[in-house]
Protein backbone atom coordinates (compact mmCIF):
# COMPACT_ATOMS: atom_id res chain seq x y z
CA UNK A 1 0.00 0.00 0.00
CA UNK A 2 1.49 3.62 -1.17
CA UNK A 3 -0.02 6.24 0.36
CA UNK A 4 1.03 9.84 -2.16
CA UNK A 5 1.95 12.11 0.53
CA UNK A 6 0.25 15.38 0.17
CA UNK A 7 2.30 17.65 2.44
CA UNK A 8 0.51 21.40 2.75
CA UNK A 9 1.72 24.15 1.71
CA UNK A 10 2.80 22.52 -1.56
CA UNK A 11 0.89 21.90 -4.29
CA UNK A 12 -0.25 18.01 -5.67
CA UNK A 13 -0.59 19.07 -9.33
CA UNK A 14 2.16 20.89 -9.78
CA UNK A 15 4.49 21.24 -6.54
CA UNK A 16 4.50 25.00 -6.16
CA UNK A 17 5.11 26.58 -2.99
CA UNK A 18 4.69 30.29 -2.03
CA UNK A 19 9.03 30.30 -2.44
CA UNK A 20 8.15 28.35 -5.89
CA UNK A 21 4.75 29.64 -6.95
CA UNK A 22 3.23 29.57 -10.15
CA UNK A 23 2.31 32.48 -12.59
CA UNK A 24 -0.29 33.98 -15.37
CA UNK A 25 -0.08 37.32 -16.65
CA UNK A 26 -4.09 37.67 -16.02
CA UNK A 27 -3.97 36.50 -12.65
CA UNK A 28 -0.38 37.06 -11.40
CA UNK A 29 0.77 34.00 -8.81
CA UNK A 30 -0.78 31.39 -7.99
CA UNK A 31 -2.71 31.64 -3.94
CA UNK A 32 -4.66 27.93 -2.30
CA UNK A 33 -7.66 27.17 -3.33
CA UNK A 34 -8.38 24.75 -0.60
CA UNK A 35 -8.07 24.98 3.56
CA UNK A 36 -4.83 22.28 2.95
CA UNK A 37 -3.14 24.20 0.81
CA UNK A 38 -2.44 21.45 -1.18
CA UNK A 39 -3.93 23.09 -4.52
CA UNK A 40 -3.35 26.23 -6.03
CA UNK A 41 -5.17 28.24 -8.22
CA UNK A 42 -3.27 27.70 -11.19
CA UNK A 43 -4.12 24.29 -11.60
CA UNK A 44 -7.46 24.33 -10.89
CA UNK A 45 -10.59 26.24 -13.09
CA UNK A 46 -9.69 28.18 -16.09
CA UNK A 47 -6.05 28.82 -15.32
CA UNK A 48 -4.79 25.39 -15.88
CA UNK A 49 -6.29 25.43 -19.20
CA UNK A 50 -4.61 28.60 -19.88
CA UNK A 51 -1.24 28.35 -22.03
CA UNK A 52 -0.03 31.39 -20.45
CA UNK A 53 0.49 29.78 -17.34
CA UNK A 54 3.81 28.80 -16.13
CA UNK A 55 4.34 26.67 -12.89
CA UNK A 56 7.44 26.84 -10.56
CA UNK A 57 9.12 30.13 -12.17
CA UNK A 58 12.09 29.79 -9.58
CA UNK A 59 12.64 26.22 -12.14
CA UNK A 60 12.89 28.23 -15.02
CA UNK A 61 16.36 29.87 -15.66
CA UNK A 62 15.91 33.64 -16.15
CA UNK A 63 11.91 33.87 -15.70
CA UNK A 64 10.47 37.12 -15.53
CA UNK A 65 6.95 38.38 -15.10
CA UNK A 66 5.98 39.57 -18.70
CA UNK A 67 4.10 42.73 -19.43
CA UNK A 68 4.45 45.97 -17.74
ZN1 LIG B 1 -0.30 23.93 -8.69
ZN1 LIG C 1 0.87 27.09 -8.06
Amino acid sequence: MQNIEVKKGICRICGCTMDNPCYNPKAGFCWWTDDKETLCSHCDGILKDDSATVHRVNDIPGWEPDGE
